[in-house]
């Protein structure tokens, strides 16, 4: 790659930052990073009806808690500031300018209504109106007034809007990183709004010249965008702009495999589609994978493989892993399918690949809340027995409160089949066995407890079964010695003590 890469991450405040955006500014992130260069966040906030409050805030946090750290932009500065459209305003109006003077774009002075009204006609005959090299000579733009009738309904401030106008009959032919040739004949497309009533420019306008500006190298986009590829390439051209490259990116479809995955998805199919957790500003809440206990680094890791695969069977990346493996040419064309429970499945590899220490500090606070104050080193033993049957930290209390807390209640169904006419006298014995071993290990209740099981031939399933029900209460839970161990030997003895008299059949 000869030119430097400069990539931008583009999104506009409409809402939270969708998954789908995050994996378009993952893969902006992990390009810039495999070729040394600047990873950008430039916010489009031209188009005021649709601004959500709070939203570009939304976009920052996600993106830090993500750790796709931007290198220049909103919230960083940098060389091209400002990277906020609403204001870089005047820089447009130059541009706008000299596509009228070129003739590549026109003054448009039709009002809404009368647009609707050709809509409306159009629809009552089976058509669609498009505003185009077909329609325009015969509408209220300076295409069709002469220029004594444009310049009279200029100077007496008529509103108007700026349409750039498309060539006509023209095969445009553009290369897609990942798509590769798309041919697109100009006749078929419509005369957008570059520039509008309200003295902003619209996206398309802004996104070229600010890409110019800021010496953008490439574009990595969602799919959506593709359609406006031909325009992007025209308004270029007509700028005198060198364009940058193209890269559209699949799709994200529902778990199902059919349509693509949207905003409203979320929370209707069981699962967040937002990075963190969303407050509407009309208060309503959608969840996010990071108030859900997921872990970034499994949530940008399921992420990087929606629509991209390394070519091996390898299936845990870290940042860095993504990063020197990672490649536009090895993105598919064909819409990724998103799975939830793929996403469940890494965050659990990503918690059995934390060290017990790190689990035990974020375990602390959980343990808090339901009042047990532990030491560091005890919580450490714990989650180190349990992690392999937590999906995320806070399932480690259903796996491991009895660590902390002597069971209140006792299994009914453990009850019934487990607890039987003689179990008492034999729980009572293993007792006794068990006051008298010194050195109250693991290893040592293990071997006293079952010296006694095999003298007597007792079978260890009429033991260890009601053995475990009197410690924690049901039939569940790691290595029972190992529990044995860590609750130590009052509490184990405590614990035998209050069965006995409790369970009753
Ligand atoms: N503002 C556009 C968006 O919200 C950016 C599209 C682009 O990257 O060109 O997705």
């Amino acid at each position: 790659m000869t030119k430097k890469v400069r990539v931008r991450f583009a999104p506009s405040p409409t809402g939270p930052l969708h998954m789908g955006g995050v994996r378009t500014a993952l893969f902006n992130y992990l390009f810039a990073k495999k070729h040394n260069g600047v990873f950008i966040l430039r916010i489009e906030d031209t188009d005021q009806t649709r601004y959500v409050e709070g939203a570009e805030d939304y976009i920052i946090e996600s993106l830090k808690w993500c750790g796709l750290n931007v290198d220049e932009g909103v919230g960083m500065g940098g060389e091209f500031a400002p990277y906020r459209q609403s204001e870089r305003k005047d820089i447009y109006i130059k541009y706008v300018k000299q596509l009228i003077d070129s003739g590549d774009a026109y003054y448009a002075f039709d009002t809404p209504e009368e647009l609707d009204e050709l809509r409306n006609k159009a629809e009552s005959e089976g058509k669609i109106f498009a505003y185009d090299q077909h329609s325009r000579s015969q509408l209220n733009n300076s295409i069709a007034l002469s220029k004594e009738e444009t310049d009279k309904k200029l100077a007496e401030n008529i509103p108007y809007v700026v349409r750039f106008k498309i060539p006509e009959n023209e095969e445009l032919v553009m290369n897609d990183i990942i798509r590769g040739v798309v041919k697109v004949n100009t006749s078929t497309l419509d005369d957008k709004v570059i520039f509008k009533s309200d003295g902003l420019p619209t996206y398309h306008l802004a996104n070229i010249v600010d890409d110019h500006l800021m010496e953008i190298s490439h574009v990595i986009r969602g799919e959506e965008w593709l359609p406006s590829m031909p325009l992007h390439i025209l308004l270029y051209r007509a700028l005198n702009f060198e364009a940058p490259e193209f890269a559209h990116l699949p799709l994200i479809l529902k778990p199902v495999g059919k349509g693509k995955l949207s905003k409203r998805d979320g929370d209707k199919l069981g699962f967040p589609v937002f990075p963190l957790e969303w407050k509407s500003p009309e208060g309503e809440i959608s969840s996010g994978y990071r108030e859900e206990g997921y872990f970034p680094e499994a949530f940008i890791n399921m992420l990087a493989f929606l629509g991209w695969n390394p070519g091996t069977e390898q299936e845990i990346f870290n940042m860095e892993e993504l990063i020197n493996s990672f490649s536009l040419e090895r993105v598919g064309k064909a819409g990724a399918r998103f799975d939830p429970e793929k996403t469940k499945w890494y965050n659990q590899q990503y918690l059995k690949t934390k060290t017990d220490n790190e689990l035990a500090l974020l375990y602390k606070p959980i343990l808090e809340k339901n009042e047990i104050s532990a030491e560091l080193s005890l919580i450490e033993k714990v989650v180190g027995l349990v992690k392999e049957r937590a999906t995320f930290v806070n399932d480690l209390w259903e796996q491991s409160w009895f660590f902390f807390k002597t069971p209140e209640e006792y299994d009914e169904k453990t009850i019934k089949k487990r607890w039987k006419e003689n179990t008492p006298e034999l729980i009572n014995t293993v007792g006794e066995i068990l006051e008298t071993v010194k050195d109250f290990s693991s290893i040592e209740t293990e071997n006293a407890v079952k010296a006694w099981i095999e003298k007597n031939e007792l079978g260890f399933g009429p033991i260890m079964n009601p053995l475990r029900l009197a410690l924690v209460g049901g039939s569940f839970g790691p290595h029972l010695f190992d529990i044995i161990e860590i609750i130590g030997k009052d509490e184990t003895l405590k614990r035998i003590k209050l069965a006995l008299e409790k369970i009753k059949k």
